[in-house]
């Protein structure tokens, strides 16, 4: 068997996974595997996926790869597929198996913290590899919209399409600039899925009227480092439920590793790693 895990990406310098999933396979006596980072600029891809087929049982992918190694897959699973994206990658009988955990465990970390998808109003932000693959787990979960509100409109487009194709014919898109003159208080629920406010810009945050959000509002960041950004500093001022993206970075890497490896990983290790690595307090 190989024993080999990682994750393709660049850059990853700042990359948690490695730091979980190595814990949790330590805490299971299967470190004779081991999980590392396969730092990859654009020119040595090629080279990196034929080494990655060879080598290793399994890779997460990240930015700025998830959609682009679509390609690559010999088959994907309907989460995949409906993204458009995939963040997990099997290799079996030299064939790659891509999925897409991001939108499972981005419902989990919610779920756990006692949020009930059920009929909620949706707004993310941004339009990119992590929001197309909420959008189909967020559907899934019954909410009852989701809208989009990004900087490009083809990419707006995009996941108007997926979600029409995936039963939400009446989402809504929007483009960021004109944010100011919206209520947010329209939304139950509002997701930060750029990286705006994610280290080394910690101090900066997207351009919304904060004001109108209230002690109903939830609002979600998928940024966790910091794990306390300025969007969730902006709506616990108003009072609203505040999330930040550690929660989906644990579940979407306990589906993967089970993907991988068939077995359920202790995720209070895998948390206790994170916070951690992260040196902060959730
Ligand atoms: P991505 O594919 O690059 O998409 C980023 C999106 O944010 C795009 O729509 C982009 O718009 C928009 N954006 C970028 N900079 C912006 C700015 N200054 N102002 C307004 N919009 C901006 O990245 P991604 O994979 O979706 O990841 C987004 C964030 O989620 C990252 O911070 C990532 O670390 C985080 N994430 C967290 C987890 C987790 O487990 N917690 C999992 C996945 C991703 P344009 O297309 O116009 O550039």
């Amino acid at each position: 068997m190989k024993k080999k895990l990682g994750i393709l990406g660049y850059p990853l310098e700042h990359s948690l996974s490695p730091v979980m999933h190595n814990r949790a396979l330590e805490a299971l006596n299967m470190d004779h595997i081991s999980y590392e980072k396969i730092e990859t600029d654009y020119y040595d891809l090629q080279k990196a996926i034929e080494r990655i087929k060879d080598e290793y049982l399994g890779v997460n992918v990240t930015i700025p790869y998830k959609e682009k190694i679509m390609p690559w897959m010999d088959e994907i699973s309907n989460d995949a597929r409906a993204a458009g994206a995939v963040n997990t990658i099997l290799i079996k009988d030299n064939r790659f198996i891509g999925t897409n955990t991001d939108g499972m465990g981005y419902v989990q970390s919610l779920i756990e913290q006692g949020i009930s998808l059920d009929d909620k109003k949706v707004l993310i932000l941004g339009a990119g590899g992590a929001a197309r693959g909420l959008a189909s787990s967020l559907i899934k979960a019954q909410v009852a919209c989701v809208d989009i509100a990004s900087r490009k409109r083809t990419k707006i487009k995009m996941l108007l399409d997926i979600l029409e194709a995936i039963g939400s014919p009446s989402s809504k898109g929007m483009d960021l600039k004109n944010m100011m003159q919206k209520d947010l208080s329209t939304y139950d629920l509002i997701i930060n899925a750029t990286p705006v406010g994610m280290m080394p810009h910690q101090d900066e945050c997207l351009s919304l009227p904060y004001e109108t959000l209230n002690e109903k509002s939830i609002l979600s960041d998928l940024v966790y480092r910091p794990l306390d950004t300025q969007f969730l500093k902006q709506g616990r001022k108003q009072g609203a439920t505040v999330i930040n993206g550690l929660g989906m970075l644990l579940h979407q890497g306990a589906a993967s590793f089970e993907f991988w490896l068939g077995c359920k990983p202790p995720l209070d290790v895998m948390r206790q790693a994170l916070l951690e690595a992260t040196g902060e307090e959730v």
